[in-house]
């Protein structure tokens, strides 16, 4: 009887340890590759929340005039968005045919919604707007209430400091620097490419080992998602949620 119930208990600590180092599925730039949707829009968001991630990638641009825009390149349909003002950006369309998204109005329909939000501030040519897109960031999720679901991710070195200094959300860099530099900047995580930890095979080890959390992108094929879940990430980004959540799901 003794050993049937510290044979339950092996059972249930070993489920819970495969639980507990299941990475967290990211939904880059949410799950736009179904038919209607496109990146970075609210039904790329919607469609994601549908299909259980555990969080929503997207990106931001401030234009001229203050309005926080979600986009990923610098430009929509030609328009810079960081010079053109809001009336003008607001009259582009989305591939699907949505609107541009403000991130007032991404944020507002994702307040509804299960899925965190993994937020990126694009580096924009103007510092100072720069500056501005992260402080606005910073305010929106903050007046929506999504700070205690909000993780802000850059590639700027600037931006980052400033999250990090302002936001008190966790924040996880994109330039691939070393983890004892990374620790050093106020991380919480890496959030590096996967060909940087291919390339340094101990960092996922280093990272952890200094407190910090793995964040791996773009992560799409099979393997290397097995790849990444097997060295233990903690969140794996992904433009194929719906395959890593069965991989996820079979491997369980
Ligand atoms: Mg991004």
């Amino acid at each position: 009887m003794k050993l049937r119930f510290i044979f339950v208990l092996m059972v249930v600590f070993a489920g819970l340890a495969v639980f507990a180092r299941a990475p967290r599925v990211v939904a880059h730039r949410g799950h736009w590759k179904p038919e209607g949707s496109a990146q970075n829009s609210i039904r790329a968001l919607v469609k994601a929340d549908s299909v259980g991630v555990d969080a929503v990638e997207l990106d931001v641009w401030i234009d001229s005039t203050g309005t926080v825009w979600v986009n990923h390149n610098r430009d929509i349909n030609g328009v810079v968005i960081e010079s053109a003002d809001s009336a003008t950006v607001a009259r582009e369309r989305l591939s699907n045919g949505e609107p541009i998204p403000t991130l007032r109005r991404f944020l507002t329909v994702a307040s509804s919604l299960r899925p965190d939000i993994v937020l990126e501030v694009k580096t924009h040519a103007d510092s100072l707007r720069e500056d501005a897109a992260v402080d606005a960031s910073i305010a929106l999720v903050n007046e929506l209430g999504l700070a205690p679901r909000t993780t802000y991710i850059t590639f700027s070195r600037r931006a980052f400091e400033r999250l990090v200094a302002r936001s008190g959300c966790p924040a996880q860099f994109l330039s691939a620097v070393e983890p004892a530099e990374l620790k050093a900047l106020g991380a919480t995580a890496a959030d590096y490419n996967i060909i940087h930890f291919r390339k340094h095979p101990t960092w996922i080890k280093d990272l952890h080992e200094l407190g910090l959390g793995v964040n791996v992108w773009t992560v799409n094929s099979p393997e290397d998602l097995r790849w990444c879940i097997d060295e233990g990430v903690d969140f794996i980004t992904t433009n194929e949620p719906e395959l890593l959540i069965e991989i996820l799901s079979s491997a369980r």
